[in-house]
């Protein structure tokens, strides 16, 4: 499912002020309170937004460095390789690039501790470090904040987890728990599987 013209105002609003309320929102977009609130819980649902975050300011995180390491490799190793610095909780992002590159960037406490998370983290066999370079200062580093024009919208039916295809799903509920169905028969076969009652 496409996220649609009023999914993409809402998220810009929200990009623009992540704070803002749901009637803030609602005045800014021209849309209803309501509105904004069932197409938020559905993006929020379907992952669209991964979550609300604080972005601190570079200049107010002391101690500790960053570091931007680059690792060539044989192509077949890399998606491997990269899926699994993806999940250290060291690794801020993971870039893969041209040239069978993998481009992290990682915080630590010491360039002591940048040694040993290589050496631990990076495999020996296969992979080459090409370049690992402390961040010594940030002038900018921002998220994205232009949509793109086509934003997808993985959201998975409540009842048989199929994907859900239609722009109108058939749904249940209000606000925070609501649930989204592929047909109107996984709608009814999941009220009568809750018989009759929709779980918070
Ligand atoms: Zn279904």
């Amino acid at each position: 499912m496409q996220c649609d013209e009023v999914d993409l105002k809402i998220l810009q609003a929200l990009l623009n002020d992540g704070r803002a309320s749901l009637r803030q929102i609602a005045e800014r977009t021209s849309l209803t309170t309501p509105t904004v609130s069932s197409r938020l819980t559905r993006m929020l649902k379907s992952g669209t937004i991964k979550k609300f975050v604080p972005i601190l300011s570079s200049d107010s995180v002391h101690g500790g460095i960053a570091a931007l390491v680059t690792l060539k490799m044989e192509s077949s190793y890399a998606q491997k390789i990269a899926e699994k610095l993806a999940g250290l909780r060291e690794v801020d992002s993971v870039y893969m690039t041209t040239g069978e590159s993998i481009t992290i960037k990682v915080s630590l406490e010491s360039v002591q501790e940048l040694k040993s998370f290589l050496a631990v983290n990076i495999p020996k066999k296969g992979v080459k470090v090409t370049s690992s370079q402390i961040i010594i200062g940030t002038l900018k580093e921002e998220l994205p904040s232009l949509i793109p024009k086509e934003l997808t919208m993985n959201l998975r039916c409540d009842f048989c987890d199929g994907p859900i295809t239609s722009r109108r799903p058939h749904t249940i509920g209000s606000g925070h728990s609501r649930y989204y169905f592929c047909c109107k028969t996984c709608k009814k076969d999941y009220l009568i599987e809750h018989g009759g009652k929709i779980p918070a």
